[in-house]
C-alpha cells in the first residue's frame, strides 16, 4: 500500500490573502531575483535579491517565512539577511519579522540566502516543505523561502533568475503573467537538473527530475488532460499550471510513498522513484478538482468543517474517477479496480457505521475515521448520479448550478446547497443525507447502478485472519505461536515454533488475496501460501465489469462512468 500523505492547503492561502493591511498605493512592482550560489560546482544556497518601494510613512515590515503545512521556524532557512540599499533594518515583534525604516516611498533592496536548514535528501513518507538545496537542484515553496514586504496583496510581482549554471533549468508558477504579491506564498520554484516539459496545450508544464518507470512526455500529456478536462468541465479558460515532481528517498527500497500539495496554480509532488504514474495522476486528479469543490460551490462551514467532508472529499473522489474516464486516462476496468479497492476498505472498516459526529470528533485522530467521508460521499454521489441519469439528467448539472448560485451570492454552504439544487432537479436526497451521511447507516450500491457496464455483486466474505497470534509474534522475536488448527494457515503447513522471515505476497487486511509467508522451519526456509480467511464474515460489494465489453456497450459504459 502506498502511504498517501497528500494535503490540501488552499484555505490557508486564502486566509493569508486577508492578512495584509497596508493602504493600497499603486506602487512599482516587487522583484525577486534568484541567483544560485555555487561552490566547487555544487549548489550551496539560493541568493534572493528583493527590491520594492517602501510605504509612504517611511516604515515597512518585512515578514520572513514562519509556519506552514505543519513546519515551524521556517525563518531558519533564511541566512545572511541584509539591506543592500534604501533602508535601515531592526527586529520586529516576532522572530520572523523585521522593521525597515526608510525615506517615504524609498526604493529598497534586501538580500538574503535561502539555505537547507536540515540534513540529507527529501525523505520518503512526507512532503518536504522546507527549502531543498541539493548539489544539483533546488525546490522552494514560497511559504518557506520568500520574505515578503507588508504591502498590498495586489502589488505586482515578478520573478527573475540570474547566473544559472550552464544547462540548468528553471521553472516557477511565479513566472505566470499577472502575478501579484497575494500569490507568492502558495507557489513552487525549482531549478537545476529538473527536466521542464511543456504540454501540447501550451499552458501546462511539468518539472521532473530523476529516473521513473514512465516517460516525461506521457506523464506531461496526462497532466494536461487532467487539468484541461477539469477546466472544460467547469467552463473555465485555460491558464498556466505547473506540476513539479521531486524524488523522495527511503532507506528501504521497497517503500512506496507519494504525497504532494496543491498551490495557487501549481502542484508539488514528492514520491519515491518506484512509484508509477497511476497514483500520481490519481492524486493530481483529486487535488485539482478541489480547486472548485468545495471552495467555488458554496464552501465549507467555519466550525466543524469535517461534518461536510462527506461532500467535499466524497464528491471530489467521485469526480476524480468520472473525469479520469471522461478524459480517456482510465478504462472502465481501471475505474472498477479503483472503486473496488475502496468498497473492500469500506466493507471492512471498523467504523463503517459510525455517525458523522464521530467524523467531526476523530477525523485527524483515526485513519479509519478519516477514510469514512471519502467512502460515504463517493457512494452517495454514485447512487444519486444513477437516479438522475435514469431521468435523463446527470449530477454534473447540479455541480454547475451550485457554482452559479455561489457566484450569485447564495449563502448556503456546499453540503447544504446540494440537496436544495437536487430537489430543484426532482431528486429528494434529504432522507439519504440524514440516514447515511449523518446517521452512518451502511451505504450499499444497487446492483444496476452502473448498468451499461456490468453489475454490483454483493456477497458474504470471510474476515481477514492470519490464523496465528500476530501480537505474540512481535514479542517472541518472530517465533510463530497460536496457530489455529482449524485455519487455512494450519492446512497450508504453518505450525507453532516456525520463525517468521518475510511476507512475499498478499495484502494485510484483505482476505481475498493469498498470503505468502516465508518462514524458517528448523534450518530450512519455506514459503507457506494460504487465504487469510477467518470464520466470521462481512458483506462485501464489488463492481464486476461484463466481459467482453465491446462496441456500443463499451461506449455506453464509458458515457455512464464519465457522465457524458
Ligand atoms: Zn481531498
Amino acid at each position: 500500500m502506498p502511504s498517501m500523505t497528500s494535503t490540501w492547503l488552499r484555505p490557508l492561502a486564502v486566509a493569508l490573502a486577508f492578512l495584509c493591511c497596508a493602504a493600497f498605493v499603486p506602487s512599482q512592482r516587487i522583484t525577486y531575483m534568484l541567483t544560485p550560489v555555487m561552490q566547487d560546482g555544487a549548489l550551496r544556497a539560493v541568493q534572493i535579491d528583493l527590491t520594492f518601494r517602501g510605504q509612504g510613512d517611511g516604515e515597512t515590515n518585512l515578514n520572513l517565512p514562519s509556519e506552514w503545512g505543519g513546519e515551524e521556524e521556517l525563518w531558519r532557512g533564511i541566512a545572511a539577511l541584509t539591506i543592500v540599499s534604501g533602508a535601515e533594518m531592526r527586529g520586529g515583534q516576532s522572530v520572523s519579522e523585521r522593521v525597515l525604516t526608510h525615506a517615504p516611498n524609498a526604493r529598497i533592496h534586501v538580500r538574503y540566502r535561502v539555505i537547507q536548514d536540515w540534513e540529507g535528501v527529501p525523505p520518503a513518507g512526507r512532503n518536504t516543505y522546507r527549502p531543498v538545496i541539493q548539489p544539483t537542484y533546488f525546490h522552494l515553496i514560497g511559504e518557506a523561502a520568500l520574505a515578503t514586504p507588508d504591502l498590498h496583496n495586489a502589488t505586482p510581482v515578478r520573478l527573475r533568475t540570474r547566473g544559472l549554471p550552464r544547462g540548468w533549468s528553471f521553472a516557477s508558477d511565479l513566472e505566470h503573467p499577472g502575478l501579484t504579491l497575494g500569490h507568492v506564498w502558495a507557489s513552487v520554484t525549482v531549478g537545476g537538473d529538473y527536466r521542464i516539459r511543456r504540454a501540447a496545450d501550451g499552458a501546462t508544464r511539468v518539472a521532473i527530475r530523476g529516473e521513473w518507470s514512465f516517460s516525461d512526455e506521457a506523464f506531461t500529456a496526462q497532466v494536461a488532460e487532467i487539468i484541461g478536462g477539469h477546466r472544460r468541465f467547469w467552463g473555465d479558460r485555460s491558464s498556466p499550471y505547473l506540476v513539479t515532481v521531486t524524488q523522495a528517498v527511503s532507506p528501504d527500497p521497497g517503500h512506496i510513498s507519494i504525497g504532494g500539495t496543491g498551490l495557487d496554480d501549481a502542484f508539488a509532488f514528492f514520491a519515491t522513484p518506484n512509484v508509477d504514474d497511476a497514483p500520481i495522476t490519481r492524486t493530481l486528479a483529486h487535488e485539482s478538482f478541489h480547486t472548485w469543490i468545495p471552495g467555488r460551490v458554496g464552501g465549507m462551514p467555519r466550525e466543524d468543517e469535517a461534518a461536510h467532508y462527506w461532500f467535499s472529499e466524497g464528491f471530489t473522489d467521485f469526480y476524480t474517477g468520472r473525469m479520469l474516464v471522461r478524459e480517456g486516462l482510465w478504462t472502465p476496468q481501471q475505474f472498477a479496480e479503483d472503486l473496488n479497492e475502496m468498497l473492500a476498505a469500506y466493507a471492512q472498516s471498523p467504523v463503517r457505521e459510525a455517525a458523522n459526529t464521530r467524523v467531526v470528533a476523530d477525523f485527524w485522530r483515526d485513519r479509519d475515521v478519516q477514510q469514512l467521508p471519502y467512502q460515504r460521499g463517493r457512494l452517495l454521489a454514485i447512487i444519486w448520479d444513477a437516479r438522475l441519469r435514469a431521468q435523463g439528467r446527470v449530477l454534473d448539472e447540479a455541480m454547475l448550478e451550485m457554482r452559479a448560485r455561489a457566484l450569485a451570492g447564495d449563502p448556503l454552504k456546499a453540503a447544504e446547497m446540494l440537496p436544495v439544487v437536487l430537489e430543484s432537479m426532482g431528486l429528494d436526497v434529504r432522507g439519504d443525507i440524514a440516514g447515511y451521511a449523518e446517521g452512518g447507516a451502511r451505504v450499499l450500491l444497487p446492483e444496476d447502478v452502473f448498468a451499461p457496464c456490468g453489475r454490483i455483486v454483493t456477497r458474504e466474505a470471510a474476515v481477514f485472519d492470519r490464523g496465528f497470534d500476530v501480537a505474540a509474534l512481535q514479542t517472541n522475536n518472530g517465533v510463530i505461536s497460536g496457530v489455529d488448527p482449524q485455519s487455512p494457515a494450519y492446512a497450508a503447513g504453518l505450525r507453532d515454533g516456525m520463525v517468521f522471515v518475510r511476507r512475499e505476497a498478499g495484502r494485510i487486511g484483505d482476505s481475498e488475496q493469498q498470503l505468502t509467508y516465508v518462514v524458517r522451519d528448523g534450518d530450512q526456509e519455506r514459503a507457506i501460501t494460504y487465504y487469510p480467511r477467518g470464520r466470521s464474515t462481512f458483506t462485501l460489494q464489488s463492481f464486476e465489469i461484463d466481459e467482453p465489453l465491446e462496441g456500443e456497450r463499451y461506449a455506453q459504459c464509458r458515457r455512464a462512468l464519465g457522465g457524458l
